[in-house]
Formats: structure tokens, sequence, C-alpha cells
């Protein structure tokens, strides 16, 4: 053992080998030394465990230095290719912005902006001023306020409406979504006391009427984004609930977890109501996410009478969840491309997804196939469910189409591995039968070229 451990070679003596010398020149010297300490170590512990018997030969060492220098040096946060047919992937960043958005993300992230400064007044300005009148003009609300997420938007609203107050409920909305955000939870670290009425299945709105006394302030709607109640079900509407909040001096509350501006029937998809519809039915405050089916940055929305905004304004918490000019800007830009629906439709890479048609998917299975010919695939065009993914439209799919790529003598899994592993950008794809699957609602034209190259690389390792 001792004389295993006096052939590893010393960090000196590999800093002086000519491949490191030029490492160097690409990689600051402090993260090289590291990398080379840290494989060294490593190398030392094993023979001391007994797990190597003979020291690998100074080229095999400086070739595994030079992959995990490659390796390390990689941003950790990185982009990934999309293959799954799942548009709002959660795991992969939600929304892409639109390309039309990068201009004004660009200008006002290298360049001082007007952010907190009214340039018509010379005066000090609010950086929630410039989301102001584009988010009432879509969606006819009274007053906004934008900030860091959803569960952020909720929480200012209740903290601000409902403080050691008493908000009902029903049982059938006691959402989870991705594990850390639950509603009566969040409910109660907002400051509120939760009343859950009715049952999973049935809310009425005698239901809700039964629990009102003088200590209640609110009636909460939640979107039912990751699930859904089949069979014998019945759930209060938003115009019930506004009127008999209404009637009791209480304030309507709907967290409607996406939130959308256009209405996906036609793409078919089954009805939700648009915010718009949702505040012309009388609900006071609404909240949603900005990067769910809306496709902008992580944002959380609040729309609603100005008078509870204005509170909200003023309540403390509103520094702590404050949107940055990053999220102000994309979110300004891709709100604006709103104006015109079709345009939206378009170049909202979310609402492309869903709306692109059955031709234009076919189109794209055709020319990914032509261009996949040159490898050793089996090539088919086949019939996919796609999903909307992200809290949004559970247990509904879009029809889609796929590319099946299939080979003799690679394991999927082989491939699949490889894919993630062993090239730049990532690809994402899903797994049938022994077959790689890429969706073509979520994988973009313009991402074809780099998957192709991937899989040629794929099929190269060993
Ligand atoms: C997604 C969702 C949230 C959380 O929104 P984020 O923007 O992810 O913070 C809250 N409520 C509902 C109903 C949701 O669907």
């Amino acid at each position: 053992m001792k004389r295993l451990l006096s052939q590893v070679p010393s960090i000196n003596k590999i800093l002086l080998n000519d491949k490191i010398k030029s490492a160097l020149e690409k990689y600051p010297e402090i993260f090289v030394k590291d990398i080379i300490k840290k494989e060294i170590d490593l190398l030392r512990f094993n023979i001391l465990k007994g797990y190597v018997l003979e020291v690998p030969s100074i080229d095999l060492l400086i070739n595994n230095l030079l992959d995990n220098l490659e390796k390390e040096s990689k941003h950790s946060l990185r982009r990934v290719i999309n293959a799954t047919g799942t548009i709002l992937h959660t795991n992969l960043g939600r929304s892409l912005l639109s390309n039309s958005v990068k201009e004004n993300l660009l200008d006002v992230a290298f360049n001082y902006s007007n952010l907190e400064f009214n340039i018509d007044k010379k005066s000090r300005g609010s950086r929630y001023d410039h989301l102001t009148k584009i988010i009432k003009q879509l969606t006819g609300a009274e007053a906004v306020l934008v900030v860091n997420n959803n569960a952020a938007a909720v929480m200012l609203t209740l903290n601000t409406l409902a403080n050691e107050k008493e908000i009902i409920v029903s049982r059938g909305e006691l959402v989870e979504i991705g594990g850390a955000f639950r509603i009566p939870e969040i409910i109660k670290l907002s400051g509120g006391i939760p009343k859950e009425v009715g049952t999973t299945n049935k809310t009425h709105l005698a239901d809700y009427k039964k629990e009102i006394n003088e200590n209640t302030a609110a009636l909460l709607k939640v979107h039912t984004s990751n699930y859904k109640i089949l069979g014998f079900t019945k759930e209060v509407g938003n115009e019930e609930i506004a009127n008999l909040a209404k009637e009791n001096n209480l304030i309507s509350i709907n967290d409607l977890g996406s939130g959308q501006l256009v209405d996906f029937r036609k793409y078919g998809l089954p009805y939700e109501p648009t915010v718009k519809e949702v505040l012309d039915s009388g609900i006071d405050v609404v909240t949603f996410s900005g990067d769910k089916l809306l496709g902008g940055p992580q944002a959380g929305i609040i729309v609603g009478k100005k008078k509870y905004i204005d509170e909200m304004k003023k309540n403390q918490l509103t520094r702590a969840l404050r949107v940055d000019k990053m999220t102000i800007a994309a979110l300004e830009a891709t709100l604006n491309i709103y104006l015109d629906e079709e345009r939206a439709l378009e170049e909202i890479p979310t609402l492309h997804m869903i709306s692109i048609s059955k031709a234009r998917l076919e189109a794209k299975a055709k020319i990914f196939s032509e261009k996949v010919s040159t490898l050793n695939f089996d090539v088919d065009i086949i019939e996919d469910k796609a999903e909307v993914g992200g809290g949004s439209y559970p247990a509904s799919y879009l029809d889609s189409v796929a590319v099946k790529l299939t080979h003799d003598n690679k394991l999927a899994t082989e491939l699949e591995k490889s894919l993630l592993l062993d090239v730049d950008v990532p690809v994402i794809t899903r797994i049938k039968d022994n077959s790689i699957i890429l969706d073509m609602r979520t994988l973009r034209t313009s991402e074809f070229d780099t998957v192709i190259n991937n899989l040629k690389i794929a099929l190269s390792v060993k």
C-alpha cells in the first residue's frame, strides 16, 4: 500500500503536464488546483481502502482531470431541451419567454432604467406603476399589484385583508401545490384562521353561509390546479361567492393559480374562465402566476378592487415580496403582445405550443424525421398525447404528434442517459417500449439540429 501511495503524483508534478498547462490558460488556477486535489485525494482514499490495486498512468489521470474540469466548469443552471410534450414543465422552468421580450429585457438589465423614477414629473416613481396600465387593459381590473410569485400573492392578500380573521374555504379546494404550498398552511402562515366548509366532493352556498360570523373576513376560492374531482360533485361559482361576500360585508378572493387571458376551448381544452371573466363575476381580489398559462416570467399578479390593493401596497410584506426590474421588463413586454391575441398565440411559446395545429405538428415531425434519417434509427411518426402541465388543466390531454426512434442494438434507456449526461445541451425525452419518444409540441424547430447532433453523440458512446 505504501508503495502505491508513493506512486501517486504530486499536485505540483501534475501542474507541469503540458495538457494541464494549457488547461490553465482556459480555467482559473484555483479551480484547476481544486479539481486536481480532489482527484488525488480520491485516489489516495481508494488506495487506503484497498479499492485500487494499481496507480493509473499519468495519461489516464490527466484525461480524467480534463473531463472533470470540463464537467465542473459548466454552469449549474443551464439550458435543456424539452421533448416530453409537457408544456408547462415545472421541473424544466415552466414558461419560456417570447423572443420579442428579449430586447426590452436586455435594455433594462444592462442599463440604468426609470424603475423608480417618474420621467414626466422628474420625481420619484414606483416600480409597480409600470405594469398597471397594461394589466388593467387586459383584465378590466380597478387596480394591480405584482409580487414575486403567486404563492407570495396569496400570502400578501390574506395577510393584508384577513389577519387574525377567519377565512372560509371549501374542503374540495384545499390544494397542495408541489409539496411546499398547502392552502391551509398558507392561510395560517399569513395570520388568517382557515375555516373549512363542505365536503371533499360537494360544497354548497349554504355551507359557506352557515360558517359566517362576526370574525369572518373573507371567502376564498382556490383553483384545484393539479387534480380533478369527478362524479357526484358541486362547487359554488364565482358569482355566488362574490354576492354572498357582498351581502355580508366580506371580501371575496380567488386564487386562480394559472390564470389565463385567452380562452383555449378552440384548441381542445375544457372551459376555464379568464381573469377578466372572474373579475366580471364580482370577485374582489384575484391572484395568478406569471409563468404558468400567461407565458411570462415568474411573478404573482394581484388584480381587483382599488381599496384592497392600496392596503396591500402599504403592507411591509410587499417590500419582502417585491419583483425585480428584469421581471417587470419581461412581464410588461409579454403582456403587450396580448393586445393582439393572434400575435400572442403565435409568439408566446406557451400559447403557441397549446394552439399549434395538428397539421403543423405533422409537418414538424416530417422535417425532423428527414433530418434524423441519416442516423441508424427506425423512425416512426406517431400520435401522442401532450399535457399543458404546471398545475393547469389536470386530466386534460392535447392530441399531439411525436417522432419515435428505435435502435437495433442500443437500449432506449442507454440513449436516454447519454442524451442527458454526454451532451452539452441535455435533451429530456420519454421512453416507451424501448423507443425514444420526441413530442413535437414542446420540441422546437430551432432545436432540431442540436437534438440530431446529440443523438449522434449518444450513438457513438460505448
Ligand atoms: C401554482 C399555484 C400556486 C403557486 O403559484 P406560484 O406562482 O408557483 O407561486 C398557488 N395556487 C394555485 C392554485 C396554483 O395553481
